[in-house]
Order: structure tokens, then sequence, then C-alpha cells
């Protein structure tokens, strides 16, 4: 079997005591592996790997969009709240691809057909797909809102909704609720830059590129030395479009605050008259359990400092964040998870929260 797996299971802590007291080793600190010995447990129990997989399923909480292959047949499979995206499509051969996002569907050449439904099994074989439908409906809908905001590609559609667009409509709703008297609107590339051309649209101001992204700085040929500042290696300003200007800078999130504050200095050197910036998101308040590398408050700018506070210690002349309850403006009719932001978690939080939870399980197992 081969397993590919997106997304954290809320229970992995106990799903994994569970499995070691019946005799199983681990050999990573994944959920993947977990799920693994899982479906392959039920899988003994039962007459097919899809019923193994279903059977699995109802034992499994929190974040999962699964691929699967067995020597037979491919499936997917979706948690029952949908937190993180799966679609398939077809190539002209009759291949079926399955992806998180559209995007890498037409990257190879494969037509996107649709979305799989929250908690939907589906089954190619050489008899065609089967849809399977027993975990559907069983949970409201929670597809992650961040999906929107940071993580897909803009040239994506999830839920029938376009990543582009809801990018957009957070600008927009920015420029409604988080005015500012400016000369230019510029994004942080890349994630920043569709909400900067919605705030550039609502509010007049016209839209700019004021920072560039370095695209040679992921290639290992030119690793970058640590004692190296990270963001002036990352981006540039281009000088004459902020030199003497009033600016509106768009960014998708402020976790720490650390980079920001250097984005912020990168333009205030390059002659930016005052910076003004606006976040695409509300503030990170919580932390998140569904694969989102914030496992902790401590790391949170927002939890501990007013964001007045925030707006003094990165430098900038104000800071407007999207209201918690605009989020829907990004995705209307949608059932989303918001828990990072608003602290209502769609599942059990997990029992052991700390990071570097099955390391120490790992050590300790070691160690008797
Ligand atoms: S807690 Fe936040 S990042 Fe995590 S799944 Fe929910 S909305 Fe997405």
């Amino acid at each position: 079997m081969a397993l590919a797996h997106n997304g954290n299971l809320s229970n992995a802590s106990e799903l994994r005591s569970e499995l070691e007291l019946s005799g199983a080793i681990f050999h990573t600190t994944s959920d993947t592996e977990t799920i693994a010995y899982i479906i392959t447990r039920e899988r003994l129990r039962t007459t097919s790997i899809e019923n193994a997989l279903s059977r699995a399923m109802d034992t499994l909480d929190g974040a999962y969009s699964l691929v699967l292959m067995s020597p037979q047949k491919l499936m997917c499979a979706r948690d029952p709240h949908g937190f993180r995206p799966l679609c398939f499509g077809r190539t002209r051969d009759g291949v079926i691809v399955i992806a998180s996002e559209s995007c890498a569907l037409r990257a190879v050449g494969a037509e996107f057909i649709r979305d799989v439904e929250p908690g939907e099994i589906l089954v190619f074989s050489k008899d065609g797909m089967e849809s399977r439908r027993e975990h559907c409906g069983k949970q409201p809908k929670r597809l992650c809102v961040f999906e929107y905001i940071y993580f897909a590609r803009p040239d994506s559609t999830i839920d029938g909704i376009g990543v582009h667009e809801a990018r957009v409509r957070a600008g927009e709703t920015l420029a409604a609720v988080h005015p500012a008297s400016a000369d230019i609107v510029i994004g942080v590339p890349d994630s920043g830059l569709d909400a900067a051309l919605g705030f550039s649209k609502a509010s007049n101001i016209p839209y700019g590129i004021g920072l560039i992204k370095n695209k040679y700085i992921g290639r290992t040929f030119i690793a970058p030395d640590h004692r190296m500042d990270q963001v002036k290696l990352k981006l540039s300003v281009i000088e004459e479009v902020i030199h003497d200007k009033r600016v509106v800078l768009i960014d998708d999130s402020i976790v720490r605050g650390t980079t920001i504050r250097r984005i912020v200095d990168l333009l205030r050197d390059a002659g930016a008259k005052e910076v003004h910036i606006r976040i695409s998101a509300p503030p990170f308040m919580f932390p998140c359990y569904y694969g989102t590398d914030i496992n902790s408050q401590d790391n949170l700018v927002a939890c501990h400092n007013t964001i007045k506070e925030i707006a003094s210690m990165i430098g900038a002349d104000s800071l407007g964040y999207l209201p918690v309850e605009q989020l829907c403006s990004i995705a209307p009719d949608h059932g989303y998870c918001s828990a990072c932001f608003d602290g209502k978690y769609p599942t059990r939080i997990p029992s052991d929260t700390r990071k570097d939870r099955f390391e120490r399980r790992l050590s300790e197992i070691k160690r008797r």
C-alpha cells in the first residue's frame, strides 16, 4: 500500500498509544504512519481496502486528505470536516490525477473534474469510479479558511471558490473597514499581492509593485549564510516606486512580527514617508492542531500585545487586520474552520500538543 497524507490528526497520541500496546513499533513521528497502521489493521478484519479505509475513518479525528494505492486500486479520502482541500481530474489519456489543489492538475495536463466531498471516499479501479459517502454529512464542513488566505496558490479553486478572488475580496473588505490615506498600495509577495489588488480597487489608491521576491533564494547553490539578513535576501524594494510615498503594505498574516518589522525597515530605508500595514487575516490568537506549524501561543505576537503595541513594535504608522466577523467575505456560504483566530475548534483539542511529543515518546521507549 502507498499512502500520502495532508493534515494533522487531533487524536494521534491516543491512537499511537493504543497501537503500541497492541505491538506496533513506530519508525517515524508522523501521523501518516499511524493512519497506515490503522488501515492495515482494519484490512485484516474486512474484505477490501476501501472497507478498511472506511473503518479507519471511524477512528481518525482531525484533518486528513489521503491518497492511497493498492496493487489494483487508486483511492482518495477527505476527512468528514473537509479541513484540507482535495480534488481530482483526468488527463486526455484517461489517467486519474488526485491533488490538494486544482493548479497541480493543470500543471500535468489533467482536466479538473471536481472536489472530493468532505467525508467522501473515491475508489478508482478497472471497473471505473465508485463514490462512498457513508462518512459524508456526519460532521459540519470546516474547510481551513487559511487555505484561501495563505496556503493555496491563487490559481487554484477550492470547493468552488477561486483563491485569487477570495484574496481580492479580503483586500476589498480591509479597505472598507481600515481605510488609509496613502499614495500607493503594495503587497508582500506572493500571498499579499491579490489582497493588495483588492484594497487598491476598493480604495482607488493606485496599485504598485514595490517589493520583488528573489526567485533564486530557494536554490541550494546559493544557500544563505545565517548571519545574513534573511528578509533582505528574499525581498528587495523598488526604490523609485516607494520613495517619498505614503505606502499601504498588505500581508497575509503576522505571527511573531519579526519579518514584517524588517520589511517596514526596508521600505523606510527606500524613502517611504509613511507605512500603513493591513493584514488580510484576523490576528493569530490560538494554535492550530490541523497541520499548520503554529503550535503554541508563546510565538503569537497578537496574544501578548494590543494592535497599537504591535504597530509600534513593527514600526508601522498604522495597523489594521481583517476582523474575524468579516472572514465570511472571503468564502461566502462556506463552513470553514477559523479556530486560530477565534478559538472555536471543530474537534477535540489534542491531549498532548507539544511539537516534539512523538520524539519524546520514542526516546522514552528506547530508554526503557
Ligand atoms: S486552526 Fe486556523 S490554520 Fe488551522 S485549520 Fe483552522 S483555520 Fe486553518
